[in-house]
């Protein structure tokens, strides 16, 4: 057993034993041959992994933006006070308690996961119901809530791509019709990138990988979609799965690749087994194992491997780090991953939607593709809209779509709308005067996440939730990232005290322009997009917010503020 078997063993002890014990690391360190205190950095890198005892309840309350403005705060309340627990300290015997990012279910805020199962629209009464079945010894798993989003939008049904009728095998067979460089032919003939947002041309990607021989490559679906705001791959996994495994097959059959690897988030464990389950259909159908259809050579089988809880592990190349046991932090690149990934051999990195969209062009045809959309993005798109909108849920998208037709009554319905986040907090926010703007590559991409906020919302509280977010998820290996950051929300902070000069503002700036140039990854290269966009574009907002050339200088900082915020670090660090 080599070390890629080392989250797996992980998870084997968090989910029987609630945390995992210096034994348990004496005893992996034994099998896997990793030291100790390897395995002790790989723990303390993931969020859902425990060095203490956690109760028999585990709550993780999603605190993204939208889930605040949703009342994150009194379902958090209810929470505390029901278990008698404090959020982010040492629980009790029965409930452990702790804030997370976003779970993937923007759609349904607030939202939280027990025992990795999830509970949406959850209120204060809604709360002590939950808590009350579980101390009469309910199964959580026996009244969670059903998840499945609403797909609130598709165009007429010759312009819909993925959300048309499915029938399992459909795309394997007509592919299997043609040679694998011709299936790699159609993909790049019908321009699809990547769509987990990289944009990355996908037939590209499958052709280096089929041109770099080996006597292993590698096909990897990721799923770890953890951009707040986004949820359109849970959406596809719940509602048309085997799109994405005939996506995976297949990128198998185009590039000689025998194994795939669905890399799952964690906080999307609870449909784990529904998806095992249809792995072990296409098993049945012949679709997938030896010989598949019969073709002899062609083998192909596919894994699911669980995340621990890491955004920054939605980078492919720290995908690969976590998938082969380590702590999921972005290396410096030397290789494509189509030459040196997984196991340093050919490996194709695909997002769920990525591969659900290469089935539907191999099943519908490239040309059926290519007369949707734009140009230069061709096709459909699917959006996960949260946020102030009547209609929140999944919407399938033309390229080339206007944010105006998205907020429109035909649409999300969306209420006064002012400040809308295009692709989620490291993507771009846009103001009123940008509402023609099109979806697409010759103007602004988006990766999935469409959050929307009206007039009376405070842009402030926003950004701040933004760069925390960023400030917790950074790995910290790059200085300017793990500082700048930090910096960032120091200086919103300052602005929500009333205490911010023109001068901050344009360190503020200055910083963005320093982590940006600096970072290693992409994390680093857009947290600071929003805040430092957003002073220029919302200018009447921020100008009655700036104090005063002549305000009184001597209060700018403040001390006690700061040792508070220092105190609870520490006190987050020995957890
Ligand atoms: Fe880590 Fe940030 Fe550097 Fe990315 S940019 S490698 S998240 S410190």
């Amino acid at each position: 057993m080599d070390r890629t078997h080392l989250l797996n063993k992980l998870w084997q002890y968090q989910h029987q034993y609630g945390f995992i014990s210096d034994e348990a690391v004496s005893e992996i360190s034994n099998k896997l041959n990793v030291s100790n205190i390897e395995i002790e950095s790989v723990i303390s890198f993931y969020h859902f992994f425990h060095k203490k005892p956690t109760g028999k309840h585990t709550i993780y309350l999603n605190n993204n933006i939208i889930s605040e403005l949703k009342g994150f705060s009194t379902v958090k309340t209810t929470i505390e006070k029901e278990t008698g627990c404090t959020f982010n300290e040492q629980g009790n015997e029965e409930f452990s308690l702790f804030e997370t990012s976003c779970i993937g279910l923007n759609d349904q805020e607030p939202a939280a996961l027990i025992n990795f199962q999830p509970f949406t629209d959850l209120t204060p009464n809604k709360v002590k119901l939950i808590i009350q079945k579980i101390r009469n010894g309910e199964n959580v798993k026996d009244f969670a809530s059903k998840t499945k989003s609403k797909i609130r939008y598709t165009p007429e049904e010759d312009k819909t791509v993925i959300f048309r009728p499915y029938e399992m095998g459909k795309s394997i067979l007509k592919g299997l019709k043609y040679t694998p460089q011709e299936i790699i032919d159609k993909i790049s003939k019908s321009k699809l990138l990547g769509l987990g947002g990289a944009f990355f041309p996908v037939g590209y990607k499958w052709q280096s990988c089929k041109n770099n021989e080996d006597d292993a490559k590698y096909i990897i679906c990721n799923a770890d979609e953890g951009e707040p705001g986004t949820f359109k791959d849970r959406a596809i996994f719940q509602h048309l799965p085997g799109l994405v495994i005939e996506g995976m097959i297949l990128a198998g059959y185009a590039t000689g690749a025998k194994e795939g690897i669905i890399y799952l988030r964690a906080e999307y464990q609870f449909f784990k087994e529904e998806l095992e389950n249809l792995i072990q259909q296409f098993h049945t159908a012949n679709l997938l194992g030896k010989n598949i259809k019969d073709i002899n050579g062609f083998d192909f089988d596919i894994r699911i491997q669980l995340g621990a809880g890491s955004y920054v592990c939605g980078a492919a190349s720290a995908l690969i780090e976590s998938m082969e046991g380590r702590r999921g932090e972005p290396p410096v690149r030397m290789w494509s991953a189509t030459k040196h990934g997984f196991k340093h051999k050919p490996t194709i990195v695909n997002n769920v939607e990525t591969l659900a969209f290469a089935s539907r062009i191999i099943e519908l045809g490239e040309d059926y593709f290519l007369n949707l959309g734009t140009e230069e993005s061709p096709g459909t798109k699917l959006i996960s809209i949260s946020g102030d909108v009547a209609k929140p849920g999944i919407y399938e998208i033309e390229f080339g779509t206007t944010i105006r037709e998205l907020l429109s009554i035909e649409m999300s319905q969306a209420t006064a709308p002012y400040f809308v986040q295009v692709s989620g907090p490291s993507g771009e926010c846009v103001n009123n005067t940008e509402f023609d703007r099109r979806i697409c590559k010759e103007d602004i991409l988006c990766g999935g996440s469409f959050m929307v906020f009206n007039r009376n919302r405070d842009i402030l509280q926003i950004l701040r939730n933004f760069m925390e977010f960023f400030k917790e998820e950074s790995c910290g290996v790059c200085t300017p990232c793990r500082a700048g950051n930090y910096i960032l929300t120091e200086k919103i902070k300052k602005i929500q005290r009333g205490l911010c000069a023109q001068e901050d503002i344009d360190e503020m700036k200055q910083w963005g322009k320093i982590i940006k140039l600096t970072s290693r990854c992409g994390l680093g290269k857009s947290s600071a997009n929003t805040v430092t966009t957003a002073v220029d574009k919302f200018k009447d907002y921020f100008n009655v917010k700036i104090a005063p050339a002549n305000f009184d200088k001597t209060v700018e900082f403040d001390m006690e503020d700061a040792i508070h915020e220092f105190d609870s670090i520490i006190k987050d660090t020995q957890l």
